[in-house]
């Protein structure tokens, strides 16, 4: 009887444990900082950041404008920075790289800060814990994430990097405001994982001053590259985001703020 308890004794350690642990284990990002906003009492404001758990790891993609809104949606969401593992910043934009500086205490030092360029000297001195790594081609930063080759627009020499997600036979890929072309960065990364299918995009798209036609052309160009779902937002522009919601239909995904994906 006693071994027979033992084994039961056992048996639900083992089964509660499993049941914890994929409980915990829940991959998903979430959006904590964006002008687009449904409902939430998370406060919306110009800008955008993602807070991203994948394989035990958290990762921060972007860090919104101002640091107190960014703080206390992350309050708000119980999200404790001191858990970040790595940073990403998509480009030198006061609307990504803002809230930054208002969490630089609070994350362990050393944390790694990618980066596409060098942002300016006063505020690299004020985070001077954090260790700022400028990367210019596609690079793992963790078991199934990257970041992507450092585009530039040639009009405007704004310099950015998307995040790429791996999921098995699919990748799911972020972008800041995608100032080097939404469909020639996705070209790009469609290029360099060829073989696997990209599941969404999301992030801005920096279209709010392009032509319905232009803004039609680029959602196909999406579509022709084999992208499945889109989840147009933050500087993509309200006009175009009702665009691609009636383009892609059920394969629209809103990922305004507080709004999560998991996969
Ligand atoms: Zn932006
Ligand atoms: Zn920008």
């Amino acid at each position: 009887m006693k071994q027979l308890t033992f084994i039961l004794s056992i048996f639900l350690i083992l089964v509660l444990g499993s049941v914890k642990n994929s409980f915990c284990q829940e991959d998903k990002f979430i959006i904590v900082y964006n002008n687009m906003s449904a409902e939430t009492d998370l406060e919306s404001d110009w800008g955008y950041a993602a807070w991203i758990e994948l394989d035990g790891e958290i990762y921060l993609f972007d860090s919104g404008t101002k640091g107190d809104i960014f703080k206390s949606n992350l309050e708000k969401l119980n999200l404790d920075p001191g858990k970040i593992n790595k940073v990403i910043i998509s480009h030198n934009h006061y609307d990504h790289i803002g809230g930054l500086s208002a969490i630089s205490e609070e994350l362990k030092p050393n944390t790694k800060v990618y980066l596409p360029e060098m942002i300016d000297d006063e505020l690299l001195k004020q985070m001077n814990s954090l260790d700022f790594q400028v990367e210019k081609d596609f690079k793992k930063i963790g078991d199934r994430i990257w970041i992507t080759r450092v585009m530039e627009n040639p009009a405007n020499r704004i310099k950015e990097h998307a995040l790429v997600i791996e999921k098995g036979e699919k990748y799911i890929i972020i972008t800041g405001c995608a100032h080097p072309g939404i469909s020639g960065m996705c070209k790009e990364i469609a290029d360099y994982f060829q073989g696997k299918t990209p599941e969404l995009v999301t992030g801005g798209f920096h279209l709010i001053a392009t032509s319905d036609s232009n803004v039609e052309e680029i959602s196909a160009t999406l579509k022709e590259i084999g992208i499945e779902k889109a989840g147009a937002s933050h500087c993509t522009g309200e006009k175009a985001i009702s665009i691609f919601q009636k383009d892609w239909g059920e394969n629209f995904v809103q990922l305004y703020l507080g709004d999560e994906y998991v996969f």
